[in-house]
């Protein structure tokens, strides 16, 4: 039996306890950082699989750290967990059906990622364990990847120092190996600050801070064209200062996702966004407090181990799907619409026609940035990591949708959860066994970094993250 099979047999062997822990965690559907019955089933779990687990690691309650094994080379697979609010749905179902109006769910199938993580960890430990080698495994439970990017908090706190490359995945509409840089990205709340009064009897009297968010949104929209074009803003305002219009509203707060392709220029944008809202508090005679709450770095691909998964991923093939799997992607894919249906086709042309991916997207190396933002960027800049997008989802849905938290608890997201457990332990074990590949690959890590340091793109004073709640 080769190292693959192996892996494959393990995962199959565990099939219906890995389910049952991914429902569970489709179950809670528990947001970033407060995911704590999600952290707790997968510590459980971990344990159980006799992994020794440290939790409420970099001073957050549900970040926690696995590991099995001694000595190197030390292998960290990434675990998310966190659910996204709003997005209640029941399970299994091909039409839009909240299980809680307003509830939260997993419309990112996170709960797929973190058990996906949790087959690979276990599988990897049991090459360890069968073959008495060298080495050490970590399962590392991310919380708040939705928000927050726990991640970075981690990688700051130096968690990954003693790594020596990171391997994860997430659920997607189509079978690939990542190979996109991605945007850093800003999380920062503006609190403005006036002073109320009655809007109709004495308005000259009050000061409006919902005034001043409207007057930095406008200034943000304004300073769209004079930013580079790889470069997003975009705002939500979390506190209109209640609902009475015939009260100048002396509270108000906006939050703010600044993104560019590297740090440095986020950065740049950012402080330009500060002037906007400083300018607006002028203009309106308010306060304006600015409350960083995160940020993540970019992504830096890493071609060789990319590679290493992309002979393993080809060599595994993709998840067989039956009747039932294909009958449930059609009728997904009727709620979809024909833009949607037409981005995975855009990207493989193999997949015209089709409801659920049956092929392996080719290869393509350092293939562009992607315009969204993940904290496994903060990883990527410290280890060489590798990521494996597995097809957990009929073609063309899009993420971030009830369709995806119904597909979530489904054969179909059990099936990609699982070969992506195979293909990311597969690829580790491919690299713990050739030392060669993991030295190129923290070479090329270095080129990748084109001569910058990794700095923490969260500000020192910056101890936590704080929950942006209304
Ligand atoms: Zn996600």
């Amino acid at each position: 039996m080769n190292y693959r099979e192996a892996v494959s047999k393990v995962i199959e062997e565990k099939r219906e306890k890995l389910i049952a822990v991914s429902d569970e965690l489709w179950g809670y559907a528990e947001t970033g950082f407060v995911e704590f019955q999600s952290a707790e089933l997968l510590c459980r779990a971990l344990e159980e699989e006799g992994f020794e687990v440290e939790k409420g690691v970099a001073d957050i309650e549900t970040a926690f750290v696995g590991s099995y094994g001694s000595g190197g080379p030390v292998i960290a697979v990434l675990g998310e967990f966190d659910a996204l609010s709003g997005l209640s749905q029941a399970g299994g179902e091909t039409s839009y059906n909240p299980l809680q109006p307003g509830g939260s769910g997993h419309g990112c199938g996170h709960n797929l990622l973190g058990t996906g993580a949790l087959a690979a960890a276990i599988a990897i430990r049991d090459h360890l364990k069968e073959n008495n080698l060298e080495g050490t495994v970590r399962y590392y439970g991310c919380p708040g990847e939705e928000i927050g990017s726990g991640k970075t908090f981690m990688v700051r706190a130096g968690l990954f120092d003693d790594v020596d490359f990171a391997v994860c995945w997430h659920p997607w509409s189509r079978h690939a190996v990542w190979s996109m840089a991605s945007l850093a990205c800003y999380e920062v709340s503006f609190r403005f600050k006036g002073k109320s009064a009655h809007a109709a009897d004495s308005p000259h009297l009050g000061r409006s801070a919902l005034d001043a968010v409207e007057l930095m949104n406008v200034g943000v929209n304004y300073l769209r064209e004079h930013v580079i074009p790889e470069a997003r803003m975009h705002y939500a305002v979390t506190n209109t200062g209640g609902v009475s219009p015939n009260v100048v509203q002396d509270r108000a707060d906006v939050l703010y996702f600044v993104r560019a392709p590297r740090v440095a220029q986020a950065e740049e944008i950012y402080q330009r966004v500060c002037d906007v809202a400083r300018g607006a508090a002028l203009m309106t005679g308010t306060k304006v407090e600015i409350d960083f709450a995160s940020a993540a770095s970019d992504i830096l691909p890493n071609n060789t181990l990319e590679s290493v998964m992309y002979d393993n991923f080809t060599a595994l093939g993709v998840p067989e799907y039956d009747e039932q799997d294909y009958n449930f992607a059609k009728a997904i894919r009727a709620t979809l619409d024909e833009a949607d249906k037409r981005k995975d086709v855009l990207a493989n042309k193999e997949l015209a026609g089709k409801d659920l991916a049956d092929v392996i997207d080719p290869f393509i190396p350092s293939n562009g940035v992607m315009p969204g933002t993940s904290d496994v960027g903060d990883v990527s800049w410290v280890v060489p990591t590798v990521q494996a997008l597995v097809g957990c989802e009929p073609i063309g849905t899009p993420l971030h949708t009830w369709q995806i938290v119904s597909t979530g608890k489904t054969s179909v997201g059990h099936k990609g959860m699982l070969h992506a457990g195979k293909v990311m332990a597969a690829t580790a074990i491919e690299v713990l066994h050739n030392p060669e590949l993991l030295e190129k690959a923290k070479a090329e890590l270095i080129e990748q970094r084109n001569g910058e340091e990794y700095i923490c793109p969260i500000p020192p004073e910056i101890k936590k993250y704080k929950l942006q709640t209304v």
